[in-house]
């Protein structure tokens, strides 16, 4: 069903190509939009919607256009303050295309998704589903607009409202539960629930990392000796800040914590951001080591953001190598992220590594993985990160699905 904001206030299409325009608003009229405006390049575009009292919902972009170019006009559309929903419609190459949904993304717009022209009416109806979605991210906004200080982030850590929920990581070979991710989550009286984009790197500008990791971390020893009261064992990966890596203080504290608990340091995986990781070397080959020898695992995390060298991976002793979401996202189509996905994962297994990708959102993608040899996967196809108490739940219940969706991902 159309959403009423869309019905309200309508699509703007930017397109230089006269007979390409009328095709896409006559795509946009047969899904059920009727308030249309058109425009032949970025500058006519800002003209219209100057214009207009409600300004649209939607704007269908060309990207090659005289004038304004497509890039040029979202950068406007976002000095301006105005962020509507974009719908790429371009022949561009792919790897163009994907550089400009980073820049929509990067200014905050929802992007709905991005086509080839002519548009068909079965990826309009997809794209236009994906619209509410869009507005949720948009809310964030209004928290955006709060301004989070040290202060409201240290309250929270004393008051409890720091949390771990937990997201599954599935082995490829059996289908079956391979351990699960702790990610902190804030739940504010105040604000509701906050995602870690915005309390992270609040926390580490402000010497509060250390004491959050710490948090987490007796969360989630608490929560494994729980689990395994009900007799599930299962291995937990735990984020740490390259921060917090390099203070030896912070490492006795934490090692002293697991120890105190009597949780076994091989059910422990450690992951690191790439990207933060090697902007000193030996601090952070000191403390890898240092993990490794008491037994941790250590993962190099969003593997592909950070511009390692293999011959800094291949110094430092890690045991996984988890590939970014990004080059996860969209690889079945695009050639570009599956030559990186799978020269990443063979990479990993030359390495000895234990290859993980995340961000796994459809079947395609799963079938991918699966052709590849990638050995875990993690993501929205088979579940969200949940509480500690709903994952019980889904161990319990809920896990014979991953069995049916792996097996739809090898039938294809
Ligand atoms: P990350 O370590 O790369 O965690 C994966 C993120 O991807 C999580 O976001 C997760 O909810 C999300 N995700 C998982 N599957 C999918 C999927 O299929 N599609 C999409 N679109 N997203 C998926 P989240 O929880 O918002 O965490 C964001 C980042 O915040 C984490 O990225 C991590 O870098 C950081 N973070 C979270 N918890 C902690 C923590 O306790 N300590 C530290 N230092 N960093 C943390
Ligand atoms: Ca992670
Ligand atoms: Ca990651």
């Amino acid at each position: 069903m159309l959403s009423p904001v869309i019905k309200q206030q309508g699509a703007l299409v930017v397109e230089d190509n006269a007979l390409q325009r009328a095709s896409t608003v006559r795509a946009l009229r047969r899904v059920g939009i009727t308030t249309l405006h058109e425009a032949e390049n970025g500058i006519a575009a800002l003209t219209v919607i100057d214009r207009l009292l409600v300004p649209p919902a939607i704007v269908v972009l060309d990207l090659d256009m005289p004038g304004m170019d497509g890039i040029e006009l979202v950068q406007q559309l976002a000095a301006n303050n105005y962020r509507p929903a974009i719908i790429i419609a371009s022949n561009a190459d792919t790897i163009l295309i994907s550089a400009v949904e980073t820049i929509v993304s990067e200014l905050k717009m929802p992007l709905l998704g991005s086509t080839k022209k002519p548009l068909l009416d079965t990826f309009l109806i997809e794209a236009l589903s994906c619209f509410d979605q869009g507005l949720h991210q948009q809310c964030e906004t209004v928290l955006e607009r709060v301004v989070l200080t040290p202060e409201h982030l240290q309250h929270a850590l004393t008051h409890g409202e720091i949390q771990a929920h937990y997201q599954p990581k599935i082995a490829v070979h059996n289908s079956t539960l391979a351990g699960v991710e702790a990610l902190a989550r804030w739940h504010s009286d105040r604000w509701g629930s906050i995602i870690p984009a915005r309390f992270i790197p609040l926390a580490e500008q402000f010497g509060l990392i250390n004491q959050l990791t710490l948090c987490i971390i007796d969360t989630v020893l608490a929560d494994m000796r729980n689990w395994r009261q009900s007799g599930i064992d299962l291995p937990v990966s735990i984020n740490l800040s390259a921060r917090s890596l390099a203070d030896p203080d912070f490492l006795e504290q934490m090692l002293a914590r697991i120890e105190a608990a009597a949780i076994r340091p091989q059910s422990i995986v450690f992951e690191i951001t790439e990207s933060t990781l090697f902007s000193d070397t030996i601090t952070s080959l000191v403390a890898v080591s240092r993990l490794r020898l008491k037994g941790f695992g250590v993962s190099l995390d969003d593997y592909g953001t950070g511009f390692s060298s293999v011959q800094q991976l291949s110094k430092i002793p890690f045991t996984e190598l988890k590939i970014d979401r990004s080059f996860v996202s969209g690889a079945p189509y695009k050639e570009h992220l599956r030559t990186i996905l799978q020269s990443s994962i063979e990479m990993g297994k030359r390495l000895g590594l234990r290859t993980v990708a995340e961000g796994v959102e459809t079947l395609a993608e799963l079938r991918l993985l699966q052709k590849l040899h990638c050995d875990e996967i993690q993501g929205y196809l088979f579940a969200r990160p949940m509480p500690s108490s709903d994952l019980k739940d889904w161990f319990n219940h809920d896990q014979g699905c991953v069995r049916d969706i792996c097996r739809q991902g090898t039938a294809n």
